[in-house]
């Protein structure tokens, strides 16, 4: 029997990184089995899909290697419509669904309690079809449901506590909880690996297959995924888009081998490891169900050191989007016109070493394009105390009689500078870099204004002379 596996989104928001996690899950699955791997777009939700999300959806997961072509789909819920209300009749005709056109007040009524699931009023009424008629499966009385899971074991649920839940609205339009077994069914789906979230709804989803008369899928669910309060990761209050975190500039490459750690590991306590090694490694099995912690700071150390990995060619290349602003990324500070690839080439290994993501080359570089640099003016106050424009007038002096302008003569020319005054380099390099760059941490001094040119270099530190006047 061939393996057929499916990721299965609505395009209903920006896709999450707990969905990319589950998708790569599914990914290796299919491909360690040698199955299929089957994108659907669960679109019924009318209201709240957009096309482009589902466009989203697809170049995110290009993005991170699940590329187009390279599976079957996508297909689209909306498409299967015919099927889902074909099956929904199907359990109304062979007895395991029926119509009730209960109001949640009438069952509260009837039960005089707080609404606590359905009470199985019409079971045995014999209400037809019709308009404001609900269709509701018939929760075998007596028995149970054990889910077989990968990662959790067996799972057991007591029928008698599943309600009779309704499969089809009082419009006649099925419900999610149907839709998706259908179009499981009809893809051939023989493994489903999806988020914990889902698990509640797998004993009923187990008994439509059931009851439809098909031999129900292996089930896997992966751990949710939190924030460091263990709370599982919302849109409203993580950054949770994985575009998001592609536009600050983390590398595929990254950011997927993290989504892998959630929750698993390679052996040998190694964390960034090739990806080859997590697609022979990777079991599903070996997924721990409890919460996985989705770690910030963690990937962000995971990316520098990825970034770090790159030859220098590949991190020049990888930089291009901040330093055009492409797409969805924004334009850098300067014109496309001021931008001067050999000075970024000669920069770019000093560079490499300090970033965590690549968005932060643009406040690294810009004074290398810009007319004149952006002065932060926190920085400007903090460092331009007395004594710097005695320092500033002296520096100028002795790097317009420098005859070479390398980063080796800038440095000791402006050491012997510090040294008549008693300061150590740091303190003599302060108000430089701030003259020539506008900020007080930034790429290793001399190189930068070895590439930036004596011409601009002098022209900045006597414009930062003046205003200390
Ligand atoms: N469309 C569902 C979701 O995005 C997935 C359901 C499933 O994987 O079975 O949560």
């Amino acid at each position: 029997m061939t393996v057929r596996v499916r990721f299965a989104p609505s395009p209903t928001g920006m896709f999450h990184v707990g969905g990319a996690r589950s998708a790569l899950q599914n990914w290796i699955y299919a491909k360690q089995q040698g199955g299929v791997f089957v994108l659907r777009i669960e679109d019924t939700d009318a209201a709240r899909n957009k096309p482009e999300w589902t466009e989203g959806i697809l170049s995110a997961l290009d993005w991170i290697g699940i590329s187009r072509g390279s599976y079957e789909g996508p297909y689209f819920q909306s498409a299967n419509a015919g099927e889902h209300r074909a099956a929904a009749t199907r359990l109304y005709e062979s007895g395991r669904a029926y119509y009730c056109d209960c109001t949640r007040e009438d069952v509260q009524a009837r039960t005089g309690s707080q609404y606590q699931g359905y009470d199985g009023y019409h079971r045995d009424l014999g209400l037809g079809p019709g308009p404001g008629h609900a269709l509701r499966f018939r929760t075998p009385d007596e028995g149970s449901t054990v889910v077989v899971d990968l990662i959790r074991g067996e799972p057991t649920f007591e029928n008698k506590l599943i309600e009779d839940f309704v499969i089809a609205r009082g419009d006649g339009s099925p419900v999610f909880l149907l839709a998706n077994v259908v179009d499981d069914m009809t893809m051939g789906i023989t493994h489903v690996i999806r988020a914990e979230e889902h698990l509640p709804n797998t004993p009923k989803q187990q008994l439509l297959w059931d009851a439809l008369g098909v031999k129900p899928p292996v089930w896997a669910h992966v751990p949710v995924v939190v924030n460091e309060k263990r709370q599982k990761l919302s849109k409203r209050r993580d950054k949770v888009a994985l575009e998001a975190y592609r536009d600050e500039g983390y590398l595929a490459g990254a950011m997927r081998n993290y989504l892998m750690l959630l929750g698993w590991a390679p052996s040998g306590d190694r964390e960034i490891v090739e990806w080859s090694v997590i697609e022979d490694e990777f079991r599903l099995e070996e997924v721990n169900p409890s919460p996985a912690f989705f770690d910030e700071k963690k990937l962000r150390a995971f990316n520098g050191e990825y970034i770090r990995a790159l030859p220098v060619s590949e991190f020049i290349d990888a930089c291009q989007p901040w330093l055009t602003g492409t797409g969805t990324i924004a334009p850098p500070p300067w014109q496309p016109e001021e931008y001067d690839a050999d000075a970024f080439a000669a920069v770019a290994p000093l560079a490499q070493t300090r970033l965590a993501v690549l968005s932060e080359i643009v406040p690294n570089v810009d004074f290398l394009f810009l007319a004149s640099p952006l002065i932060d003016e926190a920085a400007w106050t903090k460092t331009m105390k007395d004594g710097s424009a005695d320092l500033l007038d002296a520096a100028i002096a002795a790097f317009e009689a420098l005859q070479s302008w390398d980063a080796e003569s800038l440095k000791s020319t402006l050491e012997a500078v510090g040294a008549e005054r008693g300061l150590k380099l740091g303190k003599t390099q302060a108000p430089v870099r701030v003259a020539v760059t506008g900020r007080t941490v930034g790429l290793p001094l001399f190189e930068s204004l070895e590439v930036l040119g004596r011409e601009r270099t002098l022209t900045r530190m006597r414009a930062a002379r003046l205003r200390l006047v």
